[in-house]
């Protein structure tokens, strides 16, 4: 009698359980982490194998069986299977869904993990083959071709074919001939060569805070360090000199890098210094390079692996050291679907796999320098610059009641005039691309507005746009309610605000830098070498600016307006603006000449501003811990976001009153709300939210538990989607 084993499978559907399936066991062994096909209704998915038991209490007679296995080893590991069942129950997200983030599409459509080649074999047997050779007198290409193939077991590959000149009519000629064919063979990726000169040495040599920071990550060998350097201090260099440490020892490093932050420089720091496959991860690949990719990593070839945040779902067959550069950038937190921090993720798997992870940061955020504080981190400090560079300097211009021009005052003008006719480069920061944010009917007060959502339309060169939506309007002549012509663009976006350099400053060249202008690939790369090249130039643009770039000759960063910060309603907005305004400022001043940062703000007296210019970072983020303790805000209590949207006006409030209303009472548990989202209408949904709040990371997932369960036990209400948002980073 066969057997039956049980086999516990993830499957890609919103369903929030894993499924039970029979297989017989001489289709076996069935490991963790292998896919298996199954019936799932009238279709047949893919699923990934959690467990296995000899046993179930399901009545076995109704379980279906399993179709086929598509593996024969796992193609993820246990660590990772680890971290897709921590993250499906930690951001209460279904246990399919994660895997289908961690998995390459193809692996989840069910292409072979391991890399396939074409290959030309012999087909004829050694007489055969022995007796053409001496034959081919007159075809001395497909005669040494033929010996060539006769050589080599394994065969030929396509590329080694084209390496070699082989023309496709030689080929051809000994296929038809029938002494060759194409077959497929698995390619076997080998683990990276640990031996022989795997670094460059570092370009200079390291300063003391340097040398001290790799030693903490050293020494904080299953631990996480949070590096925490000054714009320009060199945090790089720390990164590469534990790489290297970390490459001799055969081990492997997965850096995660903010979105904007992967560009070809970066990649190009990495693949410069180490004699090592490096490998990268992002949203621009296409569907096989990214397996390739993660092949690479999974079978230890690449010995560094580069990639934006679902990188941290990459195997390693060797990990080494996680690193997590700008760990504040919010990008590392997924907005959509499955809500999860690729961060703290980062950390745990670093702890898992024993071994060090590195969050860098010249901002930390709140939570990670809140960690180093309690010493759950460890705390690197890099306070200086590196080589010659001194720190920036600010000269805050209060503008209340001055006399503007298109946004800018005639002290920031002169400033900037002095710089470029220094022969230096001044940086433009504006947070908002575009020609303009509001356009505006002169005569009745007529504005844009974006009929999807609770937002202006944007003014661009030749059309109206929602920054929100993505929709787009022609720009009308005539006002749509009085007909007057008299229709003024209001405000400043980049594109005006290039218009208006390039007027104040008609012989310098004036270069923009926004998702706009570095649409087209490539474009950003030449920006970047222009820049370098050094010479007058005015760079405006927006946070694309900010991350990341060293411009060696930018001695101003000049900043407008950022005092949207400190009348936001979202608690974190003034974090995030001392963040910028310290990200964006640090691209002055990065070698020999000194810096300055220019900030126009009608708060010149504010306290944390003071506090951050004149004090520094850590004083500002000591200033808001302090504020968030006060309001039992985080990191201090730990909050989870439930967003409900509907076509109908009031229904999204309505589903989550409805759920408050029934909601059990935990001790020091908060549900707050329903409110309707501060943009409540976008993209034709109405939106609502209701924030979940807790002293005790516990009762607050057992709410969210409790949450799920009423709005799934309940009569589904198709007009309504929900979702939810542990450790939001956006609450308004
Ligand atoms: P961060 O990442 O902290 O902003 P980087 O690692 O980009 O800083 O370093 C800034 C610049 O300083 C780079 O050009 C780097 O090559 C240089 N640099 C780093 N360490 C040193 C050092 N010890 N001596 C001289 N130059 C250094
Ligand atoms: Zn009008
Ligand atoms: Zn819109």
């Amino acid at each position: 009698m066969t057997e039956t084993v049980y086999l516990e499978v993830a499957l890609p559907t919103p369903v929030r359980q894993t499924f039970t399936y029979s297989a017989a066991s001489e289709l076996g062994p069935f490991p963790v982490g292998i896919r298996v096909l199954v019936p799932f209704g009238r279709r047949t998915m893919i699923g990934i194998v959690l467990n296995t038991a000899s046993e179930t209490t399901y009545p076995a007679e109704k379980l279906k069986s399993i179709g086929n296995k598509l593996d024969s080893t796992p193609i993820i590991s246990p660590i990772l299977i680890r971290l897709c069942l921590w993250a499906s129950d930690y951001y209460h997200h279904p246990i399919g869904e994660v895997f289908s983030t961690a998995l390459p599409t193809l692996l989840r459509t069910g292409k072979s993990a391991s890399q396939q080649l074409r290959v030309l074999k012999l087909t004829a047997g050694t007489t055969t083959v022995e007796t053409a050779i001496a034959a081919l007198t007159r075809a001395p290409r497909q005669r040494s071709l033929l010996q060539l193939i006769a050589e080599r077991d394994d065969g030929v590959t396509a590329t080694e074919l084209s390496e070699l000149e082989y023309k496709r009519s030689v080929v051809d000629a000994l296929i038809a001939r029938e002494l060759v064919s194409w077959h497929t063979r698995d390619l076997t990726l080998s683990p990276f060569s640990s031996t022989g000169r795997i670094s460059k040495p570092a370009p200079f040599s390291l300063s003391d805070e340097q040398r001290a920071a790799t030693i903490c990550v050293e020494q904080n060998a299953t631990r996480t360090t949070l590096l925490y350097g000054v714009t320009g201090s060199g945090k790089t260099e720390v990164y590469l000199q534990s790489i290297s440490r970390l490459l001799h020892e055969g081990r492997q490093a997965l850096v995660l890098v903010p979105e904007i932050g992967l560009t070809p420089q970066t990649i190009n720091r990495f693949k410069t210094r180490f004699n090592v496959p490096v490998v990268s991860l992002h949203s621009g690949m296409t569907d096989l390079e990214r397996l390739n990719a993660y092949r690479a990593a999974a079978t230890g070839h690449a010995g560094i692996v580069i990639g934006t945040r679902s990188a941290i779902f990459t195997p390693l067959l060797n990990p080494g050291i996680i690193i997590v550069d700008e760990e504040h950038d919010a990008s590392f937190k997924q907005q959509t679907g499955f809500k999860y921090s690729a961060r703290d993720l980062a950390v745990l798997r670093g702890q898992w796999e024993r071994i060090p992870t590195v969050l860098g940061s010249a901002t930390p955020s709140l939570e990670s320098y809140h960690n180093a504080q309690t010493k759950k981190y460890a705390l690197a400090e890099l306070t200086e610059r590196a080589g010659e560079a001194r720190p920036a300097s600010f000269d805050i211009l209060n503008i209340r009641k001055a006399d503007l021009k298109e946004g800018l005052s005639s002290a920031l003008v002169n400033t900037m005039r002095t710089h470029l006719s220094a022969g230096n480069q001044v940086l433009v920061f504006i947070n908002r691309r575009g020609y303009s944010p509001v356009l505006l009917c002169h005569e009745c007060g007529w504005i844009a507005q974006c009929t999807r959502c609770d937002a202006r339309l944007t003014v661009h060169f030749n059309s109206l746009r929602c920054h929100h939506c993505s929709s787009t309007a022609k720009i009308p002549r005539a006002c749509p309610d009085c007909n007057s012509s008299q229709l003024v663009p209001l405000g400043a976006g980049t594109q005006r605000l290039e218009q208006v350099l390039n007027d104040l400053f008609p012989d310098t060249k004036v270069i923009r830098v926004d998702r706009d202008s570095t649409r087209q690939k490539g474009s950003m790369e030449k920006v970047v070498s222009e820049v370098t090249e050094g010479g007058a130039a005015i760079l405006v643009g927006t946070q694309l600016l900010a991350k990341g770039h060293h411009f060696p000759s930018v001695t101003l960063v000049a900043i407008p307006d950022m005092d949207a910060g400190f009348y936001s309603s979202d608690y974190k907005a003034i974090e995030k603006m001392g963040q910028l305004l310290l990200q964006v400022g640090g691209r002055a001043g990065r070698e020999e000449k000194p810096g300055t940062i220019c900030l126009q703000t009608h708060f010149p007296n504010e306290p944390v501003l003071r506090s951050l210019i004149e004090e520094g970072y850590t004083s500002f983020a000591e200033h808001l811990l302090a504020d968030r303790l006060e309001n039992e805000l985080p990191p201090y209590h730990f909050q989870a976001m439930i967003r409900a949207e509907a076509v109908n006006r009031d229904e999204a409030m309505k589903f989550l009153g409805d759920l408050a209303k029934t909601l059990p009472h935990f001790p020091s548990t908060l549900a707050l709300g329903p409110i309707p989202s501060q943009m409540e209408k976008k993209a034709g949904k109405f939106r609502a939210q209701l924030l979940l709040s807790s002293i005790h990371r516990k009762s607050l997932h057992q709410l969210i538990s409790n949450c799920i369960a009423l709005i799934t036990d309940a009569p589904p209400n198709r007009r309504v989607r929900w979702s939810i948002d542990v450790d939001p980073i956006d609450t308004i």
